[in-house]
């Protein structure tokens, strides 16, 4: 049933999570300040171009990461603080806890190789 409207449900959540973040954090009553705002258009635009649309998995299963590094960043934030606060009243959501995933990065870690500059 989900996947028929999987963007628009992914849109609404996302929607949903912005709003109770900028509510609490910003005490913005019924409308966002301009930088959620911002922050949410660029999310629903990420969903409008999401390669996969209808088909998509979550986001947490899309191998495709479509958020700029710092719009990540920003998302999530939200997710962190709106997630568990939401679930509690919204447990429905609960399937967006997949979306978190998304922004799970892997660590790589770097070999650096300390190789002294030329002796002389
Ligand atoms: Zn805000």
């Amino acid at each position: 049933m989900l996947n028929k409207n999987r963007i628009e449900f992914e849109k609404k959540t996302v929607t949903k999570m912005v709003g109770f973040y900028c509510k609490k954090l910003h005490r913005c009553q019924g409308i966002l300040c301009p930088e959620c705002a911002a922050l949410l258009e660029y999310s629903h635009k990420r969903l409008d171009k999401c390669v996969y649309q209808n088909d998509k998995p979550t986001c947490s299963k899309c191998t495709i990461h479509c958020y700029k590094p710092d719009r990540r960043q920003q998302i999530r934030d939200v997710m962190r603080y709106s997630q568990p606060r939401m679930l509690l009243r919204q447990p429905h959501l609960v399937l967006l806890h997949a979306i978190e995933g998304l922004f799970n990065k892997k660590h790589k870690k770097k070999g650096k190789k300390g190789s002294p500059p030329s002796q002389g």
